[in-house]
């Protein structure tokens, strides 16, 4: 019987490894990696010796073929991707669904950890008993409708933004609400983590003020 691990990893701090995350890690038979340099800077930081193999959301059949070979032959795997839980808007689905339909002797177990929506959650001050989660925002057809269910959620809404949109999008969501109260949290757990609190105006006024680098994730309140 085999089994595929889905493991969170750091969402910067490499230090934020779960024990058993590296046990599992150091266990496996073949880790399956978004980017492969990406999870080697961590598997050294752990000395960890584990083989590697590349697997994203443009991988072909083959490639996928190959990896359920491996399950099917009895070979334990984990899934990671570059940072945080794996399938949470990074790829893995794909490869989940195909190996629980081809696979029958196959246990999935998932290994918890960070994510940049819990962790921007658990600092928001914002009622978290209900929220709506919303991935990246799309990036040509369907923003309108995109923002509407932001406004119009009844609940704070989180949403993933690249540095090169964050300022469009912010802008396009004032030009809906003016009123909006948020926190951007941009870089968690890393060196140059900063988090913008309070109206939408004043949020894009602090961003606007320095160097728009890194990884952003948003929480609109309620
Ligand atoms: N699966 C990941 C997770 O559990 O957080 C998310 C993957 S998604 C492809 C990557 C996006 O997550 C980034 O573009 C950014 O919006 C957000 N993100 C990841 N790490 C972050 C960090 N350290 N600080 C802020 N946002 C982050």
């Amino acid at each position: 019987m085999a089994i595929l691990y889905i493991v969170a990893t750091p969402i910067g701090n490499l230090e934020d490894l779960s024990s058993r995350a590296l046990r599992i890690l150091k266990e496996v038979d073949l880790i399956l990696c978004e980017d492969t340099r990406v999870t080697k800077k961590l598997l050294n930081y752990y000395n960890t010796k584990t083989k590697t193999l590349s697997y994203h959301q443009h991988s072909r059949l083959k490639k996928i073929n190959y990896i359920l070979d491996l399950l099917k032959k009895g070979k334990n795997l984990a899934l990671v991707s570059d940072a945080g839980t794996p399938g949470i808007s990074d790829p893995g689905n794909k490869l989940i669904s195909a190996a629980m339909k081809q696979c029958n002797n196959l246990t999935i177990v998932p290994i918890p950890g960070p994510s940049a929506v819990t962790c921007v959650a658990s600092i928001s001050g914002f009622p978290m008993n209900k929220f709506l989660f919303l991935g990246f925002p799309p990036t040509k057809r369907k923003r309108k409708n995109f923002f509407k269910k932001v406004l119009e959620s009844e609940y704070p809404v989180i949403f993933y933004e690249s540095p090169y949109r964050i300022l469009k999008t912010l802008n396009e969501l004032r030009s809906m609400n003016y009123g909006l109260r948020m926190v951007v949290a941009r870089e968690l757990t890393k060196k140059f983590e900063t988090i913008y609190r309070g109206k939408i105006n004043e949020v894009i006024k602090k961003i606007k003020k320095e160097k728009i680098k890194g990884e952003f994730v948003v929480i609109v309140g309620r």
